[in-house]
């Protein structure tokens, strides 16, 4: 178990998806899937609201342009024929008190925010990258949430 967003599994492309991630939420906060969960000033693993980390909501009407956008800059910047998204650090997606996600199947969720990001680097000739964490059934594995899904 991880005592902070970096551990051991500690990489380049964890980075950029926690900075990428934490400070696309602290300018433009109504994108947060969980904005009643606050990130404690103090953080530590395991807390009260099972928070590891934070993630969009990938529903929200404003979002893509702006992750687009990012996503861009970054591959242009690095002279980049890939982009790697992460999306292994997605815990919180399909939340019940999102407006727009809330009673929505969370693997359709995760897999047409894929589809999107991998679509829209396509555009450009470029291929998407992720972490394949998300793709595992968790309880089906035995693998548990840190090395699959747990999510329902
Ligand atoms: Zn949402």
């Amino acid at each position: 178990m991880s005592e902070s967003c970096f551990t051991s599994e500690f990489s380049p492309a964890l980075l950029l998806e926690y900075l990428i991630v934490n400070n696309l939420l602290r300018v433009y906060p109504e994108f947060d899937e969980t904005p009643g969960v606050k990130m404690p000033e103090k953080y530590q693993w395991p807390n009260p609201d099972g928070l590891y980390c934070k993630s969009y909501c990938p529903l929200h009407p404003e979002l893509h342009p702006i992750v687009f956008a990012l996503v861009d800059e970054i591959c242009e910047v690095f002279e980049s024929d890939a982009f790697h998204a992460g999306m292994d650090e997605v815990f919180c997606i399909g939340d019940e008190k999102c407006p727009r996600c809330a009673g929505r199947d969370k693997a359709e969720l995760f897999a047409g925010e894929v589809n999107l990001i991998c679509n829209h680097v396509a555009l450009k000739n470029r291929r998407l990258w992720i972490w394949g964490d998300r793709l595992i059934d968790g309880k089906t594995t035995g693998m548990g949430m840190w090395e699959a899904s747990m999510n329902k």
